[in-house]
């Protein structure tokens, strides 16, 4: 039964392209934002648990949400000094940087709770009882 299941799967580069889109990786419904950091408990289209029933399931997106930020930092930073050395804007890395450290994970939050469920449904694809009774 659920290895049956397994061949309906979509491609990962599907799922990713979905979650970019803040979309159900698994289905491609929504939406599942109630406002932009407010995710809903379940997909409206196919029924599955965004959190998979396990306690502890967001920290997967957190952890992705900083390593884009503070990514993204450290780029800009070494790419300014390289791009602009012996002068580089010191007054605009100093304050700006810390801004966009600040801001960047409130942008890329909903992304990297989606995409986190997308690689995570590509490594361990779902079962039939991931979905909500309702949703079939
Ligand atoms: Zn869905």
């Amino acid at each position: 039964m659920s290895s049956d299941h397994r061949f309906d799967q979509p491609r990962a580069s599907r799922r990713f392209w979905r979650a970019i889109r803040r979309h159900c990786p698994d289905c491609g419904g929504g939406p599942l934002f109630h406002h932009w950091v407010r995710i809903v408990d379940a997909c409206p289209r196919c029924g599955l648990r965004l959190n998979r029933g396990e306690s502890g399931y967001a920290l997967g997106g957190f952890w992705l949400n900083m390593l884009f930020a503070e990514g993204v930092t450290a780029v800009l930073f070494v790419g300014t000094l390289v791009m602009t050395w012996p002068g580089p804007p010191w007054d605009l890395l100093q304050y700006g940087l810390p801004a966009l450290a600040l801001l960047t994970p409130l942008i890329f939050y909903p992304f990297s709770k989606t995409l986190f469920l997308a690689l995570d449904l590509t490594i361990r694809p779902p079962e039939r009882h991931e979905h909500d009774a309702a949703h079939g």
